[in-house]
């Protein structure tokens, strides 16, 4: 069986990569291991409709929930501000109907697509599967965070969310709660997916991370548990090579997903589409240079803001209960007023500035976390 393109990996990198190619023409298999696309979700569905956009993806009804109207960010004290999001134009999506989606998209333009079948390995002509083997000329790894847990450990963190329905929980409107002791390096989170129900999450290094999600939720009030997943994290930001000779690593495989909060259904998206068009020109000419573009297109677009992100990270890391709780106190109306009116979901480094009070109180903010500062504001 021969394939220009194979692809491992069926999600939202490994399918947008195979609807370009496929749209280029050329021949292109994805394989994916799970019995179904879009199963097991494990995302919270939160994505910009510029995003979406840009990504060529008008939701279907199916896929489209609702559009999140505020966002309300707390810290461990208890002291929250609320951001409102009605600007930035974020929606909560079903994944498992997007994933479908691109799928089908995919299917249209002429591309094949397997389930229950696994990448192996690379063979001399191509790859095998876990039921034969397939000649390609290029083969794309688009297997999510789990590619990354063979090359690299230090950047990945565990996290659980649970699917429940709660009372408390209300349409439009997403919880962020910081809490160094609770979640060392992340946070816990509240996604709505309508009134009364939603994916509850916590990430954090070294922490047991149902016990802590279970602890938060029992401190909410009451719930019943819908669905439970556990998947890793990669917050170490975009690994050197997205190109090695034949192989091409895009997604959260190569690191694509948000430094800050791990969100890939658009920059890990990105990286399929734009990997996707680079193959398109490689397999018309046979100039490996072509391939290359795939990176540099990716790093132009979204390498500076990662940059920066990778050391709002740094910077929360160091970050005790203590200083959090001060830092809250510094936000004014003046600044929750002007990140609603400016923030961008997509490239969020601005807001995170105006928030750590940095451009207003340099002094405060250098004690706090010295060089590292200037990086983030440059
Ligand atoms: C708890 C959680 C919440 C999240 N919430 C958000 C959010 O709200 N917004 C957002 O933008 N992002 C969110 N994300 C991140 C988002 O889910 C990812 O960035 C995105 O799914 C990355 O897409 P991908 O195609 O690169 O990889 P993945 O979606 O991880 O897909 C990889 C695919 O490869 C398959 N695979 C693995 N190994 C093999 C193999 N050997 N052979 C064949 N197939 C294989 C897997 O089954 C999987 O389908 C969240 C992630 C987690 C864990």
């Amino acid at each position: 069986m021969y394939f220009d393109t194979v692809v491992a990996g069926g999600s939202v990198a490994g399918l947008l990569c195979a609807r370009e190619i496929a749209a280029g023409g050329f021949s292109v298999l994805v394989i994916e291991e799970d019995y179904e696309i879009g199963t097991p979700e494990h995302c919270g569905g939160l994505v910009s409709i510029a995003g979406l956009e840009e990504l060529g993806i008008i939701p279907f009804r199916k896929t489209f929930d609702h559009q999140i109207e505020s966002a309300e960010v707390c810290a461990p004290n208890n002291n929250c501000f609320t951001i409102n999001s009605k600007k930035q134009k974020v929606v909560e999506i079903s994944r498992r109907e997007l994933d479908k989606q691109i799928a089908f998209q995919a299917q249209k333009n002429g591309a094949q697509i397997k389930v229950r079948t696994s990448f192996q390995e690379i063979t001399d002509s191509g790859i095998r599967t876990n039921e034969e083997n397939v000649d390609c000329k290029i083969f794309v790894d688009a297997r999510g965070v789990s590619s990354l847990i063979h090359k690299d450990r230090t950047g990945i963190l565990s996290s659980a969310q649970y699917e429940i329905y709660a009372d408390w929980i209300k349409k439009g409107k997403v919880e962020v709660i910081f809490d160094q002791e609770k979640y060392p390096g992340f946070f816990a989170w509240v996604i709505p997916s309508g009134e009364g129900k939603g994916k509850v999450g916590v990430a954090g290094r070294g922490i047991k991370v149902a016990e802590t999600l279970e602890n938060f939720l029992n401190e909410k009030g009451e719930y019943s548990t819908i669905r439970k997943i556990f998947a890793p994290i990669w917050i170490k930001g975009p690994i050197s090579k997205f190109v090695e000779g034949k192989t091409i690593i895009i997604g959260d495989a190569a690191g694509q997903a948000k430094p800050t909060t791990a969100g890939g259904i658009f920059t890990s998206g990105m990286g399929g589409v734009y990997a996707g068009q680079a193959i398109v020109k490689f397999l018309k000419t046979n100039n490996e240079s072509e391939l290359e573009e795939y990176q540099k297109r990716w790093t132009e677009r979204f390498g500076k803001e990662f940059e920066k992100q990778v050391f709002a990270r740094k910077i929360l890391e160091r970050l005790d209960n203590q200083t959090i709780n001060k830092l809250f106190e510094s936000i004014t109306p003046e600044i929750i007023r002007d990140i609603s009116e400016k923030d961008d979901f997509d490239f969020h480094t601005g807001s995170i500035v105006k928030l750590l009070g940095m451009k207003g109180s340099i002094k405060t903010a250098q004690a706090l976390i010295g060089g590292e500062l200037k990086k983030l504001l440059s």
